[in-house]
C-alpha cells in the first residue's frame, strides 16, 4: 500500500519519524515533488481565499499526491506539551482537506494531542499501525525507530546542519556576519515558498543560525521573560530563540519570516521587533506569500546584511578611537 506524505507544514518537522514509522508497517511512502509554481497555483486555486500561504500550499501538495497513493497522512496536530497547541490551522487541517478537494483518496487523520502524558504518542502509533498489521511487536518496533530518526534529525539540526536544504555546517556556519533567520520551518525549509532566502543570505557571506539549531533547554531559559506563554507551539519556539539571541548577542541582527495572513505571527513579530529596539538589535521582518518577487527579496537581504557590515566597522572604528 501506497501512503502519502505531504511536503509541506509538519512534514519539515516529522517526516523523518512518519516516514520510519510507516515503513517498517511495511508501506511504501511517498513524499509530495518539491514545491513548483504549479503545486502553489493548485493550492491557492482550492484553499479557501482567506487562508494564509502555508495552508494554500498544502492544499497543492496534497492534490500533488493524489494520483500517487491510495491513502493520504493528514494529522490532525494538536499538541506536543501542556503548554500550548499548534495553530488553529493545524488542528482543523484534515477537514479543510477533506471539504474542499474533490475525488481525494482516504486520508489518515489521528488526533496528535500529547498533552495528556508521555505514553499518548505510543497509543497514537497503535492506534494508526493497527489499521496496517494485527502485530503489536512491529508496531511497537515502528514507534521506537521513529522516535530515534526524529532523535537524530533534531541532532542534525543542532550541528547547524539544515537537512532538509541539505545545507551542511561548513555552509550555514561559514561568513563573516551573523544571523538569527527566525520563522516556520514550513517556509523557511522550503525553497521555492522562502524564495530560498537561507542560501541567499549564505551567499551574502552570512553564517545563519535558525530555530532548530538551539537546543530546547536554551529556549525554555527564555519562557519567563513573557509574561504569559503564548498559545502556540511555534510561536513560543520563534519568540524564546529570539530572545536567547537578543540576550547573549551572538549574532548582528535578527530576520523574522513570517506569511502574510498569518495571525499567531501578528504578535511574535510585535513583541520581537519592540524588544529588538529597546536593545538597539537590527532587525528585519520578511513577509512570504505566493506573491512575493525574488528581486525585491534580494535587494532587501543585500540591503540588510550591507547595513550590519557598516555598523561593525563603526562599532570597531568607536572602540579604536576611544581605546
Ligand atoms: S501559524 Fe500562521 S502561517 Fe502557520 S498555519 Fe497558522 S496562520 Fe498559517
Amino acid at each position: 500500500m501506497k501512503i502519502g506524505i505531504p511536503r509541506a507544514l509538519s512534514y519539515y518537522t516529522y517526516y523523518p519519524m512518519w516516514k520510519t514509522f510507516f515503513q517498517i508497517l511495511g508501506l511504501e511512502v511517498v513524499e509530495s515533488d518539491a514545491t513548483t509554481k504549479k503545486i502553489m497555483d493548485d493550492g491557492v486555486k482550492e484553499a479557501v481565499t482567506d487562508a494564509c500561504s502555508p495552508i494554500k500550499l498544502y492544499h497543492g501538495h496534497v492534490m500533488n499526491l493524489m494520483d500517487k497513493v491510495e491513502c493520504i497522512f493528514v494529522p490532525r496536530l494538536v499538541s506536543i506539551n501542556r503548554e500550548a497547541t499548534f495553530c488553529p490551522k493545524f488542528l482543523g487541517l484534515p477537514d479543510m482537506i477533506q471539504y474542499t478537494i474533490n475525488n481525494l483518496p482516504p486520508l489518515l487523520s489521528p488526533r496528535i494531542d500529547l498533552k495528556k502524558g508521555k505514553g499518548e504518542l505510543l497509543k497514537i502509533c497503535y492506534r494508526v499501525g493497527s489499521k496496517f498489521t494485527k502485530n503489536p511487536f512491529l508496531i511497537y518496533k515502528a514507534y521506537r525507530n521513529a522516535i530515534q530518526e526524529l532523535k537524530n534529525y533534531a541532532a542534525s539540526f543542532l550541528k547547524g546542519a539544515i537537512p532538509p536544504l541539505k545545507l551542511d555546517s561548513s555552509q550555514t556556519q561559514k561568513g563573516d556576519i551573523a544571523l538569527a533567520v527566525l520563522g516556520y520551518p514550513y517556509m523557511l525549509y522550503d525553497p521555492y515558498f522562502s524564495l530560498n532566502l537561507i542560501k541567499k543570505l549564505i551567499d551574502l557571506g552570512a553564517k545563519v543560525y535558525t530555530l532548530e539549531m538551539l537546543p530546547e533547554k536554551a529556549k525554555l531559559k527564555q519562557a519567563d521573560k513573557l509574561k504569559k506563554t503564548l498559545f502556540w507551539t511555534y510561536s513560543n519556539s520563534i519568540i524564546r530563540t529570539a530572545y536567547h539571541f537578543f540576550e547573549n548577542k551572538r549574532v548582528d541582527g535578527v530576520i523574522h519570516i513570517t506569511a502574510f495572513g498569518c495571525g499567531p505571527d501578528f504578535i511574535v513579530d510585535k513583541l520581537m521587533e519592540l524588544e529588538a529596539k529597546e536593545i538597539q538589535m537590527p532587525f528585519l521582518t520578511v513577509i512570504l506569500d505566493e506573491q512575493t518577487g525574488e528581486e525585491g527579496l534580494k535587494t532587501r537581504l543585500e540591503a540588510f546584511v550591507d547595513m550590519l557590515r557598516l555598523r561593525r566597522i563603526r562599532h570597531e572604528n568607536n572602540i579604536s578611537l576611544h581605546g
